[in-house]
């Protein structure tokens, strides 16, 4: 981020479930929290299908991922995460996300949103319709929605917010990435963040190689020795 590298900003990082910042974007997450940068994750769902025990409830799963990513947010410092409790897998554009997000928007006023590439996914084709439709309506709430006052002004004047134009995105899981991220200095934070989500990890040793044979494959693509890749896009 040339014009805003020296000057720490916020960033508002929007995911679907638990454990998706920690295996795409939590090695930049890290580096930006330790250059001053404040960061806030909004999770749209807490991930309460995530279980292969047909016996467990979904209140039990999702309190469960809800604590790991709350370890997992500390390790890279972030804030404590903001959890709207949408269904996992039933995720829908409608009305009621994009205003969910226009509010957080104008509340943490982010000059960077990092979220799921919804044009181009990773894979292609097999993504999870929750990460598809979160980037999309994250992207919409960016622009237009937070920026111009007369869409949602229940979250302006009912809650004395005023409208917030963010000066860029960077989209994680992207098929078409442009910008590579160094993450050599965060990549050990990366992991402990991903292994705090204990549940769905069954072989820690083998997740941390193989979470650091991507990294270097990637920073490879970017030239770079360890990077986490992303879509970037202007938007102020
Ligand atoms: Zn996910």
């Amino acid at each position: 981020m040339a014009t805003s590298e020296n000057q720490p900003q916020t960033a508002l990082v929007i995911a679907a479930h638990p454990d998706d910042i920690e295996s795409w974007c939590a090695g930049a997450v890290a580096g930006l929290s330790r250059s001053g940068w404040r960061v806030v994750y909004v999770l749209c769902t807490s991930g309460e299908k995530g279980t292969s025990d047909p016996h467990e409830t979904p209140e039990t799963v999702a309190a469960r991922r809800e604590r790991e990513q709350r370890e997992a947010a500390r390790i890279v410092g972030a804030d404590e995460p903001i959890f709207l409790r949408l269904g996992d897998g039933e995720i829908e554009e409608g009305r009621e996300l994009p205003g969910l997000l226009v509010r957080e928007i104008r509340r943490h006023r982010p000059r960077l949103l990092i979220t799921h590439d919804p044009e181009h996914p990773w894979p292609p084709y097999t993504t999870h319709r929750d990460h598809r439709v979160v980037g999309r309506v994250a992207l919409d709430a960016a622009y237009p929605y937070a920026r111009d006052p007369l869409h949602f002004p229940e979250q302006i004047t009912g809650e004395g917010l005023s409208p917030h134009a963010i000066a860029e995105a960077w989209l994680f899981s992207s098929d078409t990435p442009d910008y590579y991220v160094d993450i050599s200095a965060t990549l050990d934070a990366k992991i402990a963040a991903r292994l705090a989500h204990a549940s769905q990890t069954s072989d820690p040793a083998a997740l941390a190689e193989s979470w650091r044979r991507r990294a270097r494959e990637t920073g490879q693509a970017g030239g770079l020795p360890y990077a986490e890749a992303f879509k970037r896009v202007v938007l102020g």
